[in-house]
């Protein structure tokens, strides 16, 4: 038995879990610790029956949660190599460390990280990262952990553009709960860094490989991350795609994604509400570039020419909350469909932000 569950999906965090019957694999953790698990429980789903997190790229909303959650559950963790540096810089609490710094820091030091007010932590890390950012990045920023309240403060802020906050500044409940959960839990650790996990594995994109039995091909997507992939895996004789997080879809991905039984795609903004939208004109620019979302047009113009028809499921994802519809997203993506549609084939699903998607569940 196959199954996908999306726990969530969308600019304020994404994740996913991948399990056949004997193996069960996180892709992304881009909400907190405690909210995965609280999801994972809605969904019926054991936390302590995970075996990896897979991580598609470092923007928050993949990995908000993801040091707690493997830390917790003592799982490994895998990367490419370059996301993985773009991510330990960004938990890294000391400004304009380089790598190599941050890998000698930490064969030096036993214990580093000393106690603090969580909201320092947040405020340390929104530096930083504010600080290593052009422009664009931090336009972006906004895009990727975009809405709900907090974006819409940061997009309100910086109407004039160049003032362009990291949401991070202004941290709400869950993440201040995060953070100290995460912080407390480091204090109890001999190795006390923000970056540790108990174990990292790198692949590279277009190499593929094993996790239990499920046989995982990463490959490249076009997006504003250091090294950002989609997945394809494969196990008992069923494919499921995942592909998210990427300005334009390139033939490379139309290869990869032939043949899915289950295929997950990013349908993330309207491109009307877009432009008639509340975002500064550079975040704007940045979502429509070719590094930035799918809109749903693209999505539709993909699945209308390109795709294969050959899902049972066509999961859309990663819905903007200010600029798309899940009307919208649905009603476009249909009619790219027509009537490739029915009840074994092509059944449309919209992932959500807020809950978890009803397990699909194959053979
Ligand atoms: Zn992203
Ligand atoms: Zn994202």
């Amino acid at each position: 038995m196959v199954r996908m569950t999306v726990l969530a999906s969308g600019s304020r965090g994404n994740s996913t879990i991948v399990a056949s019957s004997t193996t069960r694999i996180l892709v992304d953790a881009g909400l907190s610790c405690r909210e995965l698990m609280k999801r994972m429980k809605t969904a019926g789903e054991e936390p302590a029956g995970l075996d990896a997190i897979l991580i598609t790229h470092e923007h928050q909303d993949h990995v908000q949660g993801l040091a707690v959650t493997a830390r917790k559950l003592g799982i490994p963790v895998y990367f490419t190599e370059p996301t993985h540096r773009a991510w330990v810089r960004w938990v890294t609490p000391r400004k304009r460390m380089t790598y190599t710094e941050w890998l000698e820091q930490r064969r030096k030091q036993g214990s580093g990280l000393r106690a603090q007010s969580s909201e320092d932590s947040v405020q340390r890390i929104a530096d930083s990262d504010q600080e290593r950012q052009s422009p664009e990045r931090r336009a972006q920023s906004s895009e990727d952990q975009d809405s709900g309240q907090r974006s819409a403060a940061g997009v309100q802020n910086s109407t004039g553009g160049p003032g362009l906050r990291p949401v991070a500044m202004e941290p709400d409940a869950e993440e201040l709960a995060a953070a100290e959960e995460a912080l407390s839990e480091a204090a109890r650790e001999p190795e006390r860094d923000p970056a540790a996990l108990p174990r990292v594995e790198y692949f590279r994109s277009g190499s593929g490989f094993r996790i239990g039995d499920i046989a995982v091909m990463p490959f490249t997507i076009p997006h504003d991350a250091a090294d950002p992939v989609g997945f394809v895996f494969e196990t008992e004789e069923i494919r499921l795609g995942i592909a998210t997080d990427l300005g334009y879809l390139p033939s490379n991905i139309h290869v990869q994604l032939r043949g899915c039984d289950v295929l997950m795609l990013e349908s993330n903004h309207d491109l009307d509400m877009l432009r008639d939208g509340p975002y500064p004109w550079a975040v704007k620019q940045r979502v429509m570039s070719r590094v930035g979302h799918l809109s749903n047009d693209a999505a539709a113009d993909f699945l209308e020419k390109r795709y294969d028809g050959q899902a049972a499921y066509v999961v859309l994802a990663h819905l903007s909350e200010n600029n798309n519809l899940p009307e919208l997203a649905r009603l476009t993506a249909e009619r790219a469909l027509q009537d490739r549609m029915s009840l074994l084939a092509n059944r449309l699903l919209l992932a959500e932000q807020d809950r978890p998607m009803a397990s699909i569940v194959l053979k």
